[in-house]
């Protein structure tokens, strides 16, 4: 088997076709995963992004985060832009209605997008790669990677979102991954013709159900309170192979070597109900990832980030922004708008310190 070659600057493993983008460097080939590494070398070349002092560095690349390195990049803010993923949460939206431009989009379309603006037109810096842990030391921000690399700025904006909580019922940790998943919208296709369950009542959970019966599962939406918005109930109640089991409580999940069945209790009567289903997915809130700031910062009592309207934390040159932070509305447009605010503020708080 051969190995991919890794991109000299962000250290991605590229994939090599035709539109690969290469460099001829004293005989040898690099390859590169975006312009934004390629330029960086050519103007560079053997320089590390670890070497350089950074006036910003973002952690995370949901909405958020991609628009505060769009503004970043557009301020001319010299940044690094470090994420474990590309698009966050909104990657695993299967019908997004409410982003201005688009009557509808899916999730992937959508951060698609994102990405090719941030890293082939804007050329930004970046690693994809999670981050560890976060220090300041001084007036300078030292971040530490996966990878060991660390990484240093005289600002920081924290962009990490949300994470998906787990149900806590009997068989969920034994079954995970073995019929026990987080909704993905690109695999859903992998359960046409099968009976499936999805628990939980809120957003997520409506668009997890619309995904898998839109690929022709038959999805039992299992929910203790149904708080969806109604265009998405409005929906679910239209579309053919899905099942609304409202004031259900989950119990257990059970199965020998894979899920078999979900076992809930009717709050309205009090009775066990079994459902034979080959797959659970989760889809009951989400905790913010705020725990890389937790020893520097005030986090409230759901775990928030606490911010001001200018995306301020109480340590200077420390800012959020996002689904992490107090923000109310946790919407792919409003991190989008909160992660810009950032970015102008962090210019301010940068002119003023240097
Ligand atoms: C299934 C689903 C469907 C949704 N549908 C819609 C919709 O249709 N419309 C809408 O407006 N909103 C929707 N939302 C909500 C919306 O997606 C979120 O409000 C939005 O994505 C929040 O953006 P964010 O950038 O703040 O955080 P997130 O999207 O959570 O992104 C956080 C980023 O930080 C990265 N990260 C986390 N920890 C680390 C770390 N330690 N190191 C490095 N990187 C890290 C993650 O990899 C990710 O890239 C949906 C959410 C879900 C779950």
């Amino acid at each position: 088997m051969t190995t991919a070659p890794i991109d000299p600057v962000c250290g991605k493993p590229v994939v090599v076709t035709d539109q690969t983008l290469t460099t001829d460097c004293a005989g040898e080939i690099y390859h590169f995963c975006s312009r934004a590494c390629l330029e960086k070398f050519v103007c560079c070349p053997g320089k590390r992004l670890d070497e350089y002092l950074f006036d910003l560095i973002i952690v995370g690349g949901g909405p958020a985060g991609i628009s505060a390195g769009i503004y970043a990049s557009l301020t001319g803010i010299d940044t690094l832009f470090l994420t474990r993923s590309i698009g966050g949460q909104a990657w695993d939206s299967t019908s997004i209605v409410n982003f201005p431009g688009f009557d509808f989009i899916t999730g992937p379309e959508l951060v698609d997008r994102f990405r090719q603006q941030l890293f082939d037109s804007l050329h930004l810096n970046h690693q994809i790669c999670g981050v560890t842990a976060i220090e300041k030391t001084g007036r300078v921000f030292w971040v530490k990677t996966e990878k060991g690399d660390r990484y240093r700025s005289r600002s920081l904006l924290l962009v990490t979102g949300m994470k998906r909580r787990r149900l806590g019922v009997p068989g969920e940790e034994r079954l995970r991954g073995k019929g026990v998943m987080d909704f993905h919208a690109l695999s859903a296709d992998r359960y046409r013709d099968r009976d499936v369950a999805v628990v939980g009542g809120g957003n997520s959970a409506a668009q997890a159900a619309l995904g898998l019966a839109d690929e022709g599962a038959r999805v039992t939406l299992v929910t203790r309170s149904y708080r969806a918005d109604n265009y998405l109930k409005e929906k679910l109640a239209a579309t053919e192979g899905v099942m609304v089991l409202r004031n259900r409580d989950p119990l257990r999940i059970e199965g020998e070597s894979r899920v078999e069945v979900l076992v809930v209790r009717n709050q309205d009567t009090g009775d066990e109900e079994v459902l034979p289903v080959e797959a659970v997915f989760v889809e009951v809130g989400l905790i913010p990832n705020s725990d890389l700031v937790r020893e520097l910062v005030l986090i409230n009592e759901r775990g928030e980030v606490e911010v001001d309207r200018n995306c301020r934390t109480g340590v200077p040159g420390l800012y959020a922004a996002g689904d992490v932070t107090n923000t109310f509305g946790k919407r792919i447009l409003i991190a989008a708008g909160e992660g810009a605010k950032a970015v102008l503020a962090i210019e301010e708080y940068l002119k003023k310190s240097s």
